[in-house]
């Protein structure tokens, strides 16, 4: 199978060299936001990730600050001009983070296993401009990665992205979900032209993993890295034990500037 044909109208993600996004897991208070954002400003990030809308494995924890997450966001680009990167996982979450002036969205693990939610995803991004960035799925099932790209590509999408979060495994093992390099090179084959990004924080679920862990995505090749950054890590409400200050980020992604 060589879906390049299939693909061969792609536009460029970021043609100025690979793309680093870093922000914390969760949005929690706009003066967490800011923080943070100035910390990864100084250490060389242009586009800030944060979670708006959580999705939680399991209810009863923090869902995400919703809406005034979105006002923070934008708080964030007037205060440092950086660019501003959300999972969206439903069409409403679409539309309120275009609207929100939002610079690239992406799909996330849980949703990429649900071809119902990328449809209605692909239904509202239709003919969208910015960068959509769909993560692999839960289990190592690339088909279903696959027809997640095919069709957000057939609503008219064309700035795609691949990010590699590792997958979820019984066996019990080092990292939060086991990175699984030749699978993703095989899924990279069949569509060489679709830039790919890591996720060093969610593979590997703590903070320890992610200089390795990004070292080797770099030099496999890949086109950047997405990673968790959070001004005070240990008292993050998620995710707490794989985020980093932004200055040991900036430490780690110093070799790639
Ligand atoms: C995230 O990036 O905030 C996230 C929820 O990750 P994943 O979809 O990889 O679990
Ligand atoms: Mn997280």
């Amino acid at each position: 199978m060589d879906l390049s044909s299939e693909f061969n109208d792609l536009l460029p993600i970021c043609p100025h060299g690979p793309l680093f996004i870093a922000g914390p897991c969760s949005a929690e208070t706009e003066e967490q936001l800011v923080t943070t954002a100035k910390g990864l400003y100084a250490a060389g990030i242009r586009m800030m990730r944060a979670g708006i809308w959580k999705p939680r494995t399991r209810p009863g924890g923090f869902e995400g600050a919703g809406d005034r997450g979105l006002e923070w966001m934008k708080t964030v680009k007037q205060e440092t001009g950086m660019q501003l990167a959300v999972e969206v996982a439903t069409p409403e979450h679409v539309e309120k983070a275009l609207a929100a002036g939002v610079d690239l969205c992406w799909v996330g693990a849980r949703t990429t296993c649900d071809p119902f939610a990328v449809q209605a995803l692909a239904d509202v991004l239709c003919g969208v401009d910015i960068p959509v960035l769909v993560k692999n799925p839960i289990c190592a099932d690339v088909n279903l990665w696959l027809g997640a790209f095919e069709r957000i590509h057939n609503a008219g999408v064309r700035r795609l992205g691949a990010i590699h979060r590792g997958f979820f495994s019984t066996t019990v093992q080092q990292y939060r979900n086991a990175p699984m390099w030749e699978v993703v090179e095989q899924f990279r084959h069949l569509i060489p032209q679709l830039p790919i990004l890591f996720d060093p924080s969610h593979t590997g679920g703590k903070r320890c993993y992610i200089r390795p862990l990004a070292a080797e995505a770099m030099s496999r090749g890949y086109d950047g890295l997405i990673v968790e950054s959070h001004c005070r890590p240990d008292e993050a409400w998620t995710d707490a034990a794989q985020q980093v200050t932004p200055e040991c980020l900036g430490e780690i992604l110093h070799d790639y500037f």
